[in-house]
């Protein structure tokens, strides 16, 4: 069987490949336990000064990477390239975390007692369709900063630029079997690796349902877990906003990447006295949003991942539909930016969409909003409108998510800790907080008596 590898935008086939088996995950785990004794042993400026080679490869090579993701996500070409930018930021941020994440000495009776930080071994790195490259660099610069080894299995409709990368790492001088690459299915490829007893960790970006079973099947060997899942997210928009430009932005908070976008604030919450002067204002910015090819430098956004993905998507976008966009007939996988107005128990408001579908949902005052932001099993993050600055902080402290911005949609950055509250998950990525969980704490006492 191969693995088809399309462009969603033109359903075009961009490359055929031999998937990966058991067998090449149990070759892949061997080799990264083999590597591992001699890459943790590598000095830490040696390390650091690997990791930033590789930062300034994938800067080299930004154009190829950010053409090789649009092609295989469909992802307008800018944004992709504002990605492979974050990519190099991300490792050049671990190559000068490598000597700051450190132990310390605690005084202790009759002695001293020394911490250290001690990498995990071989972890193992599932990564989805939707930000492939960047969310691989989210996971491979903290555990290679920490000294551990690593098979990285892309999502199987995006593996392209993962394996481009693996060619990177070994251009960047770090040695063979530190960085392995399997490209196959979930449920073979995914699955041997969560459940493969030299796997010391699985750090997983994911669905929650998939995330759920990661978590049982590394239960069994009592793996190190990390899961990035699905979100909900609310973008609460209070009266005393600059509407104009919170309507300006919101449409990018849930149509970017199509919506396929964990963080997206796909729940737009207005307060009822603002209702029809935002709803008209977000009407007229998203009929803005310029939807269409890829490749073109104007686009803001592209299609959907798969045939099938649209169809899931499109059974989100009915009710009471205030607004509905224009998308390219095809070929290509195209949806138009749709807007629903809905209430926070209809189907479009509890459930991840994926796809540029947002439900638009009005609240009385303060507790209404964090009540409604609240009602749903997931976390991952959100933004608050407004002008007052304690309410901003009342309104963040309230919301139960991991991510929260104050008048802007912005989620991700690469020295903050990102993740999830509740079914988006636990463990944090990016930041030093990352380093946490790609290494466990030594404590070593020494007696000092004489
Ligand atoms: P998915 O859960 O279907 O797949 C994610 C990865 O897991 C893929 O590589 C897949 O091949 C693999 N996989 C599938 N079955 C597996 C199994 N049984 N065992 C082990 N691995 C398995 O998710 P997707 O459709 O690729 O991505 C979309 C989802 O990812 C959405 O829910 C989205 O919210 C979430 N996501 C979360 C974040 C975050 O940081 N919280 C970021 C991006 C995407």
């Amino acid at each position: 069987m191969t693995l088809t590898v399309v462009n969603p935008a033109t359903e075009e086939t961009i490359a055929e490949l031999e998937p990966a088996g058991i067998d090449e995950v149990d070759e892949a785990v061997a080799r990264a336990r083999d590597a591992f004794a001699a890459w943790r042993a590598v000095g830490v400026s040696d390390r650091a000064r690997l990791l930033r080679r590789l930062a300034s490869l994938v800067e080299e090579h930004a154009d190829e990477l950010a053409r090789i993701e649009s092609e295989n996500v469909g992802k307008p070409i800018a944004g992709a390239r504002a990605e492979v930018a974050m990519v190099g930021n991300v490792f050049h941020f671990y190559a000068g975390a490598v000597d700051k994440h450190h132990g310390e000495t605690i005084p202790v009776d009759g002695g001293v007692d020394l911490t250290f930080r001690e990498p995990l071994g071989v972890c193992g790195l599932i990564v989805p369709w939707n930000f492939p490259l960047n969310i691989a660099s989210w996971k491979l610069g903290p555990a290679l900063a920490c000294g551990n080894t690593v098979v990285l299995k892309p999502a199987e409709l995006t593996p392209l630029s993962a394996l481009r990368l693996a060619e990177l790492v070994l251009e960047a001088g770090i040695p063979e079997g530190v960085v392995n690459v399997v490209a196959g299915p979930g449920r073979v490829v995914g699955q041997r690796l969560v459940e493969h007893p030299d796997v010391a960790k699985i750090a997983f970006t994911g669905s929650t349902e998939v995330g759920a079973s990661v978590m049982r099947g590394a239960a069994e060997t009592v793996k190190r877990v990390t899961l990035e899942l699905g979100g909900k997210s609310a973008n609460v928009v209070f009266a005393d906003a600059d509407l104009e430009r919170a309507a300006a932005a919101a449409p990018y908070a849930v149509f970017d990447n199509a919506g396929q976008d964990c963080c997206a604030r796909s729940r737009i919450l207005v307060e009822r006295s603002a209702w029809d002067r935002f709803v008209e204002l977000l009407v007229d910015s998203t009929s803005r949003v310029r939807v269409g090819d890829p490749a073109d430098e104007a686009t803001e956004m592209g299609p959907l991942i798969s045939a099938q993905h649209r169809e899931t998507v499109a059974s989100y976008a009915n009710g009471n539909v205030v607004f509905r966009g224009n998308a390219p007939d095809g070929p290509g996988f195209w949806f138009p930016c749709t807007l629903v107005e809905a209430t926070n128990a209809d189907r479009v408001a509890r459930e991840e969409v994926f796809g540029p579908v947002a439900a638009l949902i009005p609240f009385g005052d303060e507790a209404e909003a964090i009540r409604l932001a609240n009602d749903t099993p997931y976390g991952l993050s959100g933004s608050i409108w407004t002008r007052d600055g304690a309410r901003a902080l009342r309104v963040a402290r309230g919301i139960d998510s991991g991510v929260l911005s104050v008048n802007s949609n912005s989620s991700v950055r690469v020295a903050t800790p990102f993740g999830g509250f509740k079914q988006s998950g636990f463990g944090r990525e990016l930041g030093m907080h990352a380093l946490e969980s790609y290494s466990e704490v030594k404590n070593v006492f020494v007696s000092t008596e004489a």
